[in-house]
């Protein structure tokens, strides 16, 4: 399944689609350059201590954008003969908010119970209001804090373990979920 995207289809930057249709981060240099997301090191050898600041920017500029950072990782080990203890820590980057998927027809919000796996897809706009009615967060709020703000207990198993992904579809398919409703975006 390929999934060719208009101008206004394009995922956000830093963001890409899997092969199942999901919006993903972007594991790659590139994508981690785009979020503006920062890699560090250190090396835990009581003896080394050495710390590293991947310049991800560089190897973008140099064509190693396609690269992911899992690779990358291992070639900043130093290659003492007692091993290295390089740890890596994230921070920073952008976020992806319900915001930045709002009013687009082909975006779906996919919450899955944990248990049961029984699962639903509503739109991102459902979703703000209903946070925006319990004044608990609006369109600022991160897709990955959503799986945590959902507390309430599954209808069929009452687990209370929930799993979000974003459904980012093929146009050309209207999934069922939006022809059932028929409710386009406002505005
Ligand atoms: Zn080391
Ligand atoms: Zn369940």
């Amino acid at each position: 399944m390929s999934f060719v995207f208009g101008p206004d289809r394009k995922p956000p930057a830093g963001w890409r689609v899997s092969h199942d249709g999901e919006l993903v981060e972007d594991r790659s240099v590139a994508g981690y350059v785009a979020r503006g997301r920062e890699v560090k090191g250190l090396c835990q050898l009581r003896d080394c201590r050495r710390r590293c600041h991947l310049d991800l920017e560089r190897l973008a500029e140099r064509g190693l954008g396609a690269l992911s950072i899992g690779e990358l990782k291992p070639l900043y080990r130093c290659h003492r003969l007692d091993g290295c203890g390089l740890d890596f820590s994230e921070q920073y980057g952008a976020e992806l908010t319900l915001g930045m998927l709002a009013g687009r027809d082909h975006v779906g919000v996919r919450v899955a119970c944990g248990g049961c796996r029984k699962s639903t897809v509503v739109r991102p706009e459902q979703v703000i209001e209903r946070l925006k009615l319990e004044g608990r967060g609006g369109s600022d709020t991160p897709v990955a804090t959503l799986a945590d703000l959902a507390r309430q207990p599954c209808p069929k198993c009452q687990a209370r373990r929930w799993t979000v992904a974003v459904l980012w579809l093929d146009p050309a398919q209207t999934p069922s979920w939006l022809r059932d409703r028929g409710n386009r975006p406002a505005g």
